[in-house]
């Protein structure tokens, strides 16, 4: 358990206070725990507020890159003392924990922007028949652009501002991102060809 935590350490420092771990064997003990709607199959891990994390686990090992997805909520509702709006929670934990290039995004996603993304989880956001969650993609594209872009200091850094005005920054960013990324010819989703 202890790499996927010392990887995040280099961004974020050491956790401020422990962490409450929880692994669970089945989907099955989600329901009867009552803690949350029914998940998608192909996440199996996520984490609960203020800090357990819980991963489906079948007996094989847990997935280093979900362990520092969930771990990197922890970190961050640590080091902040609050969430930030789901879109750039989750692409700050896709974009620490995800090395890959996520692209490509499905296309819908691509043209509604941030601000209308005012929803909860992004679970939500796309119900389309592709085996992982597009939205996540478009906010670790984001994130990932940002960070290289600004450097994580830089960018750590204005999160300490407020949710409200952390949003109207990054919101404003969106179309020099989109710009970026479609110069490099990007490959739009297909239904098909995701791996
Ligand atoms: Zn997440």
């Amino acid at each position: 358990m202890s790499r996927p935590i010392s990887s995040l350490e280099a961004y974020w420092g050491p956790f401020d206070r422990p962490v409450s771990v929880f692994l669970l064997e089945s989907r099955g003990r989600l329901a009867e725990l009552g803690l949350l709607r029914p998940l998608p199959d192909w996440v199996s891990s996520f984490t609960h507020w203020p800090h357990f994390f819980f991963q489906v686990y079948d007996g094989s090992s847990p997935e280093f890159r979900g362990l520092q997805h969930e771990f990197c909520h922890l970190f961050i509702w640590q080091k902040l003392s609050r969430k930030l709006p789901a879109w750039i929670e989750e692409g700050i934990c896709e974009a620490l924990s995800a090395m890959p290039d996520p692209r490509p995004i499905r296309a819908e996603l691509m043209e509604k922007p941030f601000a209308e993304w005012d929803t909860p989880t992004l679970l939500d956001l796309d119900p389309g028949p592709l085996p992982e969650n597009q939205a996540y993609r478009k906010c670790h594209s984001f994130v990932r652009y940002l960070i290289q872009k600004e450097g994580w200091e830089r960018f750590r850094a204005s999160l300490d501002d407020s949710n409200e005005n952390v949003v109207k920054r990054l919101c404003a960013l969106e179309p020099q991102w989109k710009d970026a990324i479609s110069a490099a010819a990007i490959p739009e989703a297909s239904e098909t060809g995701v791996p």
